[in-house]
């Protein structure tokens, strides 16, 4: 295996498939069974779990409420999505802990770090809700944090399109698609892989993203065994 350690980003999207709001139980269930291939092959693997699929801060503080509160709200909404995707994992029989960022310990267990690492040594699928527990951020931003905490390999950004194109595939047949990306080109050409801040945190740490299409069956476990399934942010750029 090209990793041994990975931390995945879903977003809440990536759950709801085509409902255009909450969560889609197929396609939770399709992913547990991607990850449930991944663990078998003995990697440790953290998934933070975005919440747009329910409640997205900015949006509702766009709408007048208090952006902070809104943001916790936001955070709450991941909880429900990284329960959900637990359940579908044991389901699995695939052992995963919750750890949130805001306590709720009827529910999950709080966030310590060295008790992400220590469930991830044993084999445990290890799942971040409540995002970083600050408002004013994304789960994004929490995914780079995490992963630079329990020192992982890479950031698996889970998307709809299969990497990063210089222009709008949908619109421009002209649109290459990048093999690899700068951390700078991203940044200075302000590309929506991630949000500034993570793409930052990524960059001071290190820690290469790979961009690819979580939708294409096997490819959570293409990408681990290092196969070209997207982009990679993190080395100089090359177009495909
Ligand atoms: N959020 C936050 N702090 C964090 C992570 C998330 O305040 O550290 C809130 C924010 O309101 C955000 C919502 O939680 O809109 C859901 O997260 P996000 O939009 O990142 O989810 P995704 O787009 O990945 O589904």
């Amino acid at each position: 295996m090209t990793y041994q350690r990975v931390l995945l980003k879903l977003s809440g999207e990536a759950l709801m498939g085509d409902l255009g709001y909450g969560i889609d139980p197929k396609v939770v269930a399709d992913i547990a069974q991607e990850v449930a291939e991944v663990v078998q092959l003995g990697v440790q693997l953290a998934i933070v779990v975005g919440g747009g699929n329910i409640f997205r801060g900015v949006k509702a503080s766009a709408a007048g409420m208090d952006r902070a509160t809104a943001d916790y709200i936001g955070m709450i909404a991941t909880v429900m999505n990284a329960m959900t995707l637990q359940d579908a994992l044991e389901r699995s029989n695939v052992p995963t802990r919750v750890l949130t960022a805001i306590a709720m310990q009827e529910v999950a267990e709080t966030y310590i770090r060295r008790r992400a690492i220590r469930h991830l040594e044993k084999g445990r699928v290890v799942i971040f809700g409540a995002g970083s527990g600050n408002p004013f951020f994304t789960t994004d931003t929490t995914a780079a944090l995490r992963a630079a905490e329990i020192d992982a390999e890479v950031v698996f950004k889970a998307t709809k399109v299969d990497g990063v194109y210089d222009a709008d595939p949908t619109t421009n047949p002209q649109a290459r698609r990048f093999e690899t990306l700068s951390y700078s080109h991203v940044l200075t050409h302000d590309l929506k892989v991630m949000d500034s801040t993570a793409i930052a945190l990524c960059k001071d740490n290190n820690i290469p993203i790979m961009v690819f299409d979580l939708s294409v069956p096997g490819n959570i476990v293409r990408a681990i065994k290092g196969e070209p399934v997207g982009t990679l942010v993190g080395g100089s750029c090359a177009v495909s």
